[in-house]
């Protein structure tokens, strides 16, 4: 029996079809922005009669946001299972979580990282040792031990993510973990898909750093979160350099002492408050809800719509580790006769069908899985794309239903 799912704002809304109609919006790109869970709705409308300036002010609104925003970071800290003197800093999203990592990482700080990441994650570093993709865990394990065996003197740091955003599939983090504590380096984790849909415990992993963003995790754009040890972000000159991150300036604005408290330091401006109490809003709701009846229900939602598309012979599933991974709920495919771009705009404008097409920020990794497509006969070339169902709470047997249908419907009707 199925205790009371958290609610999303927008499930079965109507959107317009390409012949006139209107259906029940069918949401499957969940992966890119979760629709925004009610009790975050809830919690920020409580928020807003005392919506005032955090930290510095001195009057009772100014209290009682400075409370909200600071209970806020101790509702993520629980949330990550991060220690108590872990610097939780509220970021704009993942992407600035791990920019403000690589700034903050010492000179010379060595980046091992899989050519299977999001760009956010990819991308970053001044210096990078890249591994291609793995053919398994196990593989991934070793190569990443290799690695950093292999890496300069200094810093080291292995970046990877919990779950990918094409795949779904959920890599070896405490084995990772273990592997970089065995070189003496640091491990970063992007959890930006996997927080929305498994419970993280960074201290129980062994994990350094984590980067989530709130989109992702049915709260509004806009606030994301870097979490882990303190000492990099303490020691790194602020990226983003005003008020709050300093403790005091001189007479001609010449010499800055910077705020010693990582999170101060690396939060100048006014922070985005609201995003912040909405993030830790849905942290609370997920966690209130108990991860095992939301784990159980995403796995029932996924195995229905992972052995329709195994059924259906003009769909071809792009996974890289194939069966027996964990993931969470996140397919990409390729329909045979159809460019990604069309079968997409197709499932929305015919069936009321959100899904996303594209290289979903992680070009290498998608070329990669396209050109094992192609291989295998699905017909794919360099700049192909492929198609990308997502999902989450508001997502039902129905909606996967739909999504079968209308993909075999596709296959039956080549668009050349
Ligand atoms: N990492 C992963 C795994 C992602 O899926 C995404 C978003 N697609 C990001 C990082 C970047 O997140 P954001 O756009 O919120 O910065």
């Amino acid at each position: 029996h199925e205790p009371d799912l958290p609610r999303v704002i927008g499930t079965g809304a109507p959107v317009p079809l390409d012949d006139g109609g209107s259906i029940a919006y069918a949401n499957f790109d969940y992966a890119a922005s979760a629709p925004c869970l009610e009790a975050v709705h809830e919690a920020v409308t409580r928020t807003l009669p005392y919506y005032s300036s955090v930290h510095r002010g001195a009057g009772y609104a100014s209290q009682v946001t400075t409370d909200a925003y600071e209970s806020a970071r101790e509702t993520v800290r629980g949330f990550l299972g991060a220690w108590t003197r872990a610097a939780v800093v509220f970021t704009r999203n993942t992407t600035d979580a791990m920019n403000l990592l690589a700034h903050a990482a010492p000179p010379g700080t060595t980046a091992v990282v899989f050519e299977t990441e999001h760009h956010a994650s990819l991308l970053p570093w001044r210096r990078a040792v890249r591994l291609p993709a793995p053919a398994n865990p196990a593989e991934a394990i070793e190569a990443a031990d290799r690695a950093l065996a292999a890496a300069p003197a200094g810093p080291r740091l292995l970046v990877v993510t919990a779950a990918s955003n094409v795949t779904g599939e959920v890599w070896p983090i405490a084995e990772l973990a273990r592997t970089a504590r065995r070189h003496g380096a640091r491990i970063a984790v992007d959890a930006a898909q996997y927080v929305p849909h498994r419970p993280f415990d960074m201290t129980a992993l062994g994990v350094d750093y984590v980067a989530f963003s709130g989109h992702k995790l049915y709260a509004p754009f806009g606030a994301g979160v870097l979490a882990g040890r303190s000492d990099w972000l303490r020691a790194a000159e602020p990226f983003l350099k005003g008020g709050g991150a300093s403790d005091s300036v001189s007479a001609h604005g010449d010499r800055v002492r910077w705020s010693a408290d990582a999170q101060r330091r690396h939060e100048a401006g006014t922070p985005n408050v609201l995003g912040a109490i909405a993030l830790a809003a849905a942290c609370d709701t997920l966690a209130a809800t108990g991860w095992d009846a939301l784990v159980r229900r995403e796995e029932r939602l996924l195995a229905r719509l992972r052995r329709g598309i195994a059924a259906l012979p003009g769909v071809r599933e792009l996974t890289l580790w194939g069966t027996g991974v964990p993931r969470v709920g996140i397919v990409s495919f390729v329909v045979d006769g159809w460019n990604a771009r069309d079968a997409a705009l197709t499932l929305s404008g015919s069936y009321g069908i959100g899904v996303r097409d594209g290289k979903f920020c992680a070009h290498p990794f998608v070329g990669h899985l396209l050109s094992g497509a192609a291989a295998d006969g699905a017909g794919c070339g360099e700049g192909d794309t492929a198609v990308r169902a997502s999902f989450g709470l508001g997502t039902g047997e129905e909606h996967v239903d739909r999504l079968l249908r209308a993909l075999a419907e596709l296959v039956r009707e080549p668009r050349g």
